[in-house]
């Protein structure tokens, strides 16, 4: 057995669909359209019947923003919101079900599109932005407020700073009401507005904290002809370290969404983000993995991934992290940077070679790279110089990586 070794676990945060998010927001008394998530085109035709008025909102949710801008790869289909006639809502889901969205936070791969939220068109008067985060500066959480929204709050700020209100919050305080209305006021929000917008935060808040999110954010948050504040669009994130007691928000992660070779890797808690360079990197530990990074792109190279293999270096998972790594078409050669600390360089040594091995050899995988330093440094590097295995093999850390961006460009 290899000892476990203390490694730095990778936050990530989870991200649900606006049609999730609603749900949430329903049960905090947040004020959102009506709205109701179909699956296929018979269920948003029946459930567009329980949505009032003639028109409806049908809108494609992927996890990624500016949907309302984005097309569909399979049919060039514009735009992933739609405001339609009731009579059309067969036609447009079809048209989004099933296909794929591409937007400008996608990429040209895009996201699946397996569901169509349907809402209540309602009557906008004014596109407002709303968010609620964690500030480092102010050491708690902070709330963002603009007079204009619809757009990305990157453009609102770009186009007059001054239109972006900041107030933190007071963990230990909580948010209170005169904070909220003078919030509600700069936002351009008045009379009766102002304080219902502000009752609207406060809640918004409320689910902020007691869900554990990390972020989120509204826009727009619409103030409707009617007088009305609802919540219109919605991003937010919720903290994975606190998935223990969010159990039945965190069930709800979609991993159609993710790249399926990172959830494949989360499997093995292997933590691997794939990059768009041609040197593999399989490092323990995520400082030594980012370093390994950076030098590599200082001599001239460029990683084709962060893989930090942790202590887990067992021959399962090392395995499944060449695996992973061939998987990717633009590896040119694999840099394996090892740092012995508990997890001893010997045991680390014999899991890799037994991955090299098991994936077919070195005729299976790039040009490979093994530096290995520290615990039982000797006894690792006799293991893989009697492996069979072929690796150019150092101590040293700017020797290996050089030589890794050198086989890479070849
Ligand atoms: P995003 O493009 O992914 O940010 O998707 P949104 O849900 O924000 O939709 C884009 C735009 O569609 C919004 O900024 C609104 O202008 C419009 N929109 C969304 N829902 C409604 C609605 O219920 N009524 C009206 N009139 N417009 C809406
Ligand atoms: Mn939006």
């Amino acid at each position: 057995m290899v000892p476990p070794t203390v490694t730095a676990v990778q936050r990530r945060f989870l991200n649900l669909h606006e049609y999730q998010a609603q749900i949430i927001f329903q049960k905090f008394g947040v004020g959102v359209p009506k709205n109701l998530p179909a699956f296929s085109v018979a269920e948003a035709v029946e459930k567009a019947k329980e949505i009032p008025g003639d028109e409806i909102v049908v809108k494609a949710q992927v996890l990624a923003g500016g949907r309302g801008l984005g097309h569909f790869k399979e049919n060039s289909f514009q735009g992933g919101v739609h405001i339609v006639p009731k009579s059309k809502v067969a036609e447009i889901a079809d048209k989004m079900l099933g296909k794929t969205l591409i937007t400008k936070q996608t990429g040209e791969e895009g996201k699946p599109n397996n569901t169509v939220l349907l809402a209540e068109k309602v009557s906008i008067k004014d596109e407002k932005y709303f968010a609620i985060l964690m500030d480092r500066a102010s050491g708690g959480p902070l709330m963002i407020g603009s007079k204009t929204g619809g757009t990305s709050i990157e453009d609102i700020a770009a186009a007059d700073p001054t239109a972006i209100i900041r107030t933190p919050v007071d963990i230990i305080e909580g948010i209170k009401m005169p904070e909220a209305e003078k919030m509600a006021t700069e936002m351009g929000f008045t009379g009766p507005q102002a304080k219902e917008a502000a009752t609207l935060m406060a809640n918004l808040y409320k689910v902020f904290i007691e869900c554990d999110c990390t972020m989120l954010e509204i826009n727009p948050l619409a103030s409707l002809t009617d007088g009305r504040v609802l919540v219109c669009d919605s991003k937010v994130n919720f903290d994975d370290n606190a998935s223990y007691r969010q159990k039945e928000i965190h069930d709800q992660r979609d991993t159609s969404q993710e790249n399926p070779i990172e959830v494949e890797a989360k499997k093995y808690d292997l933590n691997y983000i794939k990059l768009d360079g041609n040197v593999a990197c399989m490092v323990n530990g995520a400082g030594l993995a980012m370093s390994t990074m950076d030098l590599l792109s200082i001599l001239g190279g460029s990683p084709a991934n962060f893989l930090d293999v942790g202590g887990a270096s067992t021959v399962e998972t090392m395995t499944m992290a060449f695996k992973i790594i061939m998987g990717d078409p633009n590896v040119k050669s694999i840099f394996v940077n090892i740092f012995g600390g508990i997890a001893r360089c010997d045991h680390i040594a014999e899991a890799v070679v037994a991955g090299v091995k098991a994936v077919g050899g070195n005729a299976a995988i790039k040009p490979l790279v093994i530096r290995l330093e520290g615990t039982n440094v000797e006894a690792g590097m006799k293991i893989i110089k009697e492996s069979g295995v072929e690796a150019f093999l150092t101590n040293d850390f700017t020797t290996g990586a050089k030589k890794a961006v050198e086989l890479a460009s070849q």
